[in-house]
């Protein structure tokens, strides 16, 4: 969520209460350039200087490696500067968070974003790269563990990430009327009338368009915690 902010002394927790929003439940915020940082909640309570902005929060459904991929973006959309460290900086950085965000993130990446964000702090010529190479150092050192995670264990804990996303079907809601099978394309899905669908993670492309056309609400997708569900097609329990 964004929420516009004026130049000023404050704090996160101030800012939060006079744009109407409860720190409950937030991991982080990030106030746009040309303040340009992640605040964690263990200082929300501190004295910040601010800038004429947005302050965006995110909680447990955003995902951090996503988040900074946007604030990446939209850096470097906000400068014509085409020098070394912030130009092609901020383009390397863009292109490793997208592969993370796309569960193409190799082993390195990290440490590779890791080395080349002081450098943009220290060399880009535009504000923006510098801003762009604190972000990425802040982010890492308060999120490096769930943005890892999508090259290590291939999750993204927030289910944000389309890429990591499953898709389930769920035994207290499916009546088998097989209206997800006829909408999937790519045979992913085993049922027959009356029995509870079943989807196949190995063929799923995460399409949506099962979820699209259950009339009951039963498909559902997950990120790191994923629903029970049969391995196979079994009789329908659910009572009409
Ligand atoms: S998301 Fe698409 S590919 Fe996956 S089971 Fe549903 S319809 Fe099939
Ligand atoms: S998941 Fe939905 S569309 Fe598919 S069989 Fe069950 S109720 Fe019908």
């Amino acid at each position: 969520m964004d929420y516009a902010i004026t130049a000023a002394t404050t704090t996160v927790n101030d800012l939060l209460a006079a744009a109407g929003a409860s720190a409950e439940g937030l991991k982080a915020v990030w106030i746009s350039y040309p303040t340009a940082t992640f605040v964690t909640p263990d200082h929300f309570g501190e004295t910040i200087e601010v800038g004429d902005g947005t302050l965006r929060t995110y909680d447990d459904k955003s995902c951090m490696a996503d988040a900074l991929l946007a604030v990446v973006n939209e850096l470097r959309m906000a400068t014509e500067c085409t020098c070394t460290f912030g130009h092609e900086g901020g383009y390397q950085i863009a292109t490793i968070l997208t592969d993370i965000c796309s569960k193409k993130g190799k082993p390195g990446d990290l440490a590779l974003m890791r080395d080349l964000a002081p450098v943009m702090t220290s060399q880009a010529i535009c504000g923006e790269g510098r801003a762009i190479g604190r972000a990425v150092s802040q982010a890492l050192d308060a999120f490096g563990p769930e943005i890892e995670g999508h090259i290590t264990k291939k999750v993204c804990v927030a289910g944000a990430c389309k890429a990591f996303q499953t898709y389930h079907i769920l035994v207290s809601k499916c009546t088998g009327c097989g209206k997800c099978l006829k909408a999937c394309d790519d045979d992913a899905i085993l049922g027959k009338p009356k029995f509870v669908h079943v989807i196949v993670q190995k063929n799923c492309v995460q399409c949506n368009k099962c979820l699209e056309a259950c009339p009951e609400g039963a498909v559902v997708t997950a990120g790191a915690t994923k629903p029970k569900t049969p391995p196979k097609p079994i009789p329908v329990r659910r009572k009409k």
